[in-house]
């Protein structure tokens, strides 16, 4: 993803000043008119919403409270992917920087994000870790992550943010840890667990001097995350986000996911009728992004399992929304012949990598062990897949991955089973004992 420009650098700076007045950013916002807003730019702007509006008989003008907003219909990923550039306000296509989600579904979407956007994603996530981090402006964050994010300081000094790229080998990332000594590592919990077994080999272990760590992109449960922290000396807090809704929820020190309001807001739907689940009821997580107005996500199905709740946190935090019994994909480790564990973060993070370097006409996958010497790409093409070309260009990279000793399959399918819940899950392993995953 292409960096912030001078100008929008600039911007931010001014805009950092200015929001951080007393509370501004912090202070519980009107996020109806937000909400609202977003609706009267996608209904305005875009294609994809007018139609879909007008076929529900719902006009932004007529959601006047929470209760008209149940009226307006909910998204879903394969809508999105279809619309295609009709789902992005027309003023802006070309201009935006794309990302892709990632978020673990198998599904590629392109989001689309203007520079407003993305400052105001970066000014959210700032005051977030301040809070619940105790982030500091001299701070420094290493993010390992597949793609780079647009943001890398404020005012080129502070809360200063470093790249890591994921598909590097984890001895990499170790090194700059050792060498960078940032304060905050952003890293997909599998990566971590990899992380981890490389710096124990090093004798003496160094100390870090990391105050948090932050998993992202993959789910992790608490136990292992208590683990981490107990190894890297410091909080490993959990972020829940995903490329089309941002970050909406951050663990604070004490455990609570705190719904990230001024970013997303958050319902909890009844996953058979859709009706809005009662409170405390765990249901799918759908979500409105209030910050991207180049590609309006209204009332996005996520498709994740949670429930919302509400609470006074030991942590200080002003009471408000929290994100409990956070429930979502569950991806699997691969198990090579030797016995070497590849990290189901690292397979996904391949799998992307190769579809968009090698421009693959893949509209999902999924990648499953099927025997300790064999793994079979599932793949749902699309109109420019060259079946033998492709698959070939598909094996000679896993090769690299999983060395000559798996056998790699290219399979056409019509479509990709999804779980009992409903879910697509792109790596899967066959194999015994692969569901006890360290993450
Ligand atoms: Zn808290």
């Amino acid at each position: 993803m292409r960096k912030l420009g001078i100008a929008a650098q600039i911007a931010m700076t001014a805009r950092f000043a200015w929001e951080r007045g007393p509370g501004r950013l912090t202070a519980e916002r009107d996020r109806f008119s937000d909400v609202r807003r977003v609706l009267f730019r996608a209904y305005g702007g875009t294609e994809f919403y007018r139609a879909k509006f007008d076929a529900a008989g719902v006009h932004p003008r007529d959601v006047r409270t929470w209760q008209d907003f149940q009226n307006v219909p909910v998204t879903t990923k394969d809508e999105l992917v279809a619309a295609g550039e009709a789902a992005i306000v027309r003023a802006e296509t070309g201009k935006a920087h794309v990302s892709r989600s990632s978020g673990s579904s198998g599904q590629v979407l392109d989001v689309h994000g203007s520079d407003t956007n993305w400052i105001k994603d970066s000014l959210i996530g700032v005051e977030a870790y301040r809070r619940h981090l105790g982030l500091r402006i001299g701070d420094r964050q290493l993010y390992a992550n597949t793609s780079e994010y647009p943001y890398r300081s404020i005012g080129g000094l502070g809360y200063r943010v470093a790249y890591f790229e994921n598909l590097r080998p984890v001895g990499e990332l170790a090194d700059r840890l050792l060498r960078d000594r940032p304060q905050v590592l952003l890293v997909y919990p599998s990566i971590a667990a990899e992380l981890r077994e490389t710096l124990r080999a090093l004798n003496p272990l160094p100390a870090l001097g990391l105050r948090a760590v932050i998993t992202h992109s993959e789910q992790s449960s608490q136990a292992f995350r208590d683990e981490l922290a107990a190894f890297f000396d410091c909080p490993v807090q959990d972020e829940y986000a995903t490329e089309e809704l941002g970050r909406l929820a951050l663990q604070c020190r004490h455990g609570t996911y705190h719904l990230v309001e001024a970013q997303s807001h958050c319902e909890i739907l009844d996953q058979d009728t859709g009706a809005p689940a009662a409170p405390g009821e765990p249901g799918e997580i759908v979500g409105t992004n209030l910050v991207n107005t180049t590609m309006p996500m209204i009332r996005y199905r996520q498709n994740d399992i949670g429930a919302i709740g509400s609470t006074t946190c030991p942590c200080g935090a002003p009471r408000g929304r929290t994100l409990d019994q956070l429930l979502g994909r569950r991806n699997s480790f691969f198990t090579l012949p030797g016995g070497t564990r590849i990290a189901s973060g690292r397979l996904l993070d391949w799998t992307y990598h190769l579809i968009l370097s090698e421009r693959l006409d893949i509209a999902q996958f999924q990648l499953v062990q099927t025997a300790l010497d064999r793994v079979v790409l599932l793949v749902v093409a699309g109109p420019g897949y060259r079946p033998e070309r492709d698959a070939d260009v598909v094996r000679a990279s896993f090769r690299h991955l999983l060395s000559d000793r798996v056998t790699v399959d290219v399979e056409n399918v019509p479509h990709i089973r999804r779980t009992a819940a409903g879910k697509h899950l792109p790596i899967r392993s066959e194999l015994p004992m692969s569901s006890a995953q360290p993450a």
